[in-house]
């Protein structure tokens, strides 16, 4: 089995073809990250059109990286939703264009599972675990009990982390730090923060009475934004100038980042031990998405599982942000399993928004 992977949900162009084995036979991506930094963010129409110039040659690269010819394929595997329309118009578009020119199957994909199986790919290991899945647009814990079946324990009610450190970084206008040239808003972030002294500041946590699996980000950031405000008046500077103590608001802020989603993540891990939705002996917390890169995050979420007897796991990083593999093994994956692959793609659309799974937060916040 063969499965090509289409991703154009956000702002990375990404292809690539998977064996049955989970072997990455050839991958390109286009990123469209150094544009969007300079208008400050992404601008949808702007995204659509460089993932229109860019498809094309994307997918011909992973297939001729891959050495496979359409005809080859087993099916054709395609974000269809969450994201943004624009962007995703593009990816579908495209993908039943070749679907209906070479009558393959197509399977619809979402992005937040593709994310969530992606370690699957990488790792031995089996249903039912516990994942949490950080990124751009999202804050989701949820428990994966198979490959289209998900629990969804809490998430973000407001913005998602990689939003907020983005536009925390934008604030700071961390994009003319001569040591963050071309960065992420996060991974600029956890570059300055490495020699910052996050004593310097402290945030309060967010949602401490709220006894659920939830996130919150906005409040925080306001926070962070009225600490900036104050530190440019002490110093006698305009809005976009760097600070000089980006450093240490950088480590202060990855640090409260990295406590409240360990907070949040340790309620879930009780809930599922106390409720048997997963057992102590074999429990697993998978941690992925972009700002599942960060190594400050990651390190605390593996001592939290560590003190709780779950093992961790969590994709390279490069597989933690959004690209061709992920989609194509979520192909994989539906084969195996026998679900969603369409031999017709009439009525196939995309859609902007889509939640993961069956939603059981409110049970979280009775039975704590
Ligand atoms: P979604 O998957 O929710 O649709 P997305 O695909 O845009 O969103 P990803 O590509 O998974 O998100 O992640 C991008 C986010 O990850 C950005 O907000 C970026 O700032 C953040 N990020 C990247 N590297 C790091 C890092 N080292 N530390 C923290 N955040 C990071
Ligand atoms: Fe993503």
């Amino acid at each position: 089995k063969l499965v090509l992977g289409i991703e154009t949900s956000c702002d990375d162009t990404a292809a690539a073809v998977v064996d049955e084995a989970g072997n990455v036979l050839g991958e390109a991506l286009q990123c469209q990250r150094e544009v969007h930094l300079k208008t400050g963010g992404i601008i949808p129409h702007v995204a659509q059109q460089l993932h229109r110039e860019n498809i094309e040659q994307v997918v011909k690269e992973a297939l001729s990286v891959s050495g496979v010819s359409v005809n080859e394929l087993t099916a054709i595997a395609t974000t269809v939703k969450p994201g943004l329309a624009l962007s995703l118009e593009v990816g579908l578009d495209y993908s039943l264009k070749l679907v209906n020119k070479y009558q393959k199957p197509f399977i619809p994909i979402h992005h937040m599972e593709a994310h969530a199986l992606t370690i699957r790919l990488t790792n031995q290991v089996e249903f039912p675990f516990l994942v949490l899945l950080l990124s751009g647009g999202h804050c989701i814990l949820a428990v994966a009990q198979g490959v289209s079946d998900f629990l969804l324990l809490g998430q973000s009610i407001d913005i998602a982390p990689g939003d907020m450190l983005d536009k925390v970084a934008r604030r700071l206008s961390l994009i003319k730090h001569p040591e963050c040239h071309g960065m992420a808003g996060g991974k600029a972030i956890e570059h300055l923060a490495q020699t910052g002294n996050r004593q310097q500041y402290t945030f309060s946590l967010p949602m401490q009475r709220y006894r659920n699996c939830d996130f919150s980000f906005s409040g925080l950031q306001n926070l962070i934004n009225n600490t900036i405000i104050q530190k440019e008046k002490e110093e006698g500077i305009q809005e976009g100038e760097l600070l000089s103590c980006v450093k240490d608001i950088a480590a202060a802020v990855q640090h409260v980042v990295a406590i409240h989603i360990i907070q949040r993540t340790y309620r879930a891990m009780l809930f599922c031990i106390k409720n048997g939705i997963l057992s102590p002996k074999h429990a697993t917390l998978v941690v992925s998405g972009g700002v599942a890169s960060n190594q400050y995050i990651r390190k605390g979420l593996q001592a939290l599982a560590n003190a709780n007897s779950f093992a961790f796991l969590s994709p390279p990083p490069r597989l933690c942000t959004d690209n061709g593999v992920m989609i194509a093994w979520n192909g994989i994956e539906r084969l195996r399993a026998g679900l969603g692959v369409l031999n017709s793609t009439e009525g196939i659309r995309f859609e902007p928004k889509a939640p993961l799974g069956t939603d059981i937060s409110n049970q979280v916040e009775e039975d704590s």
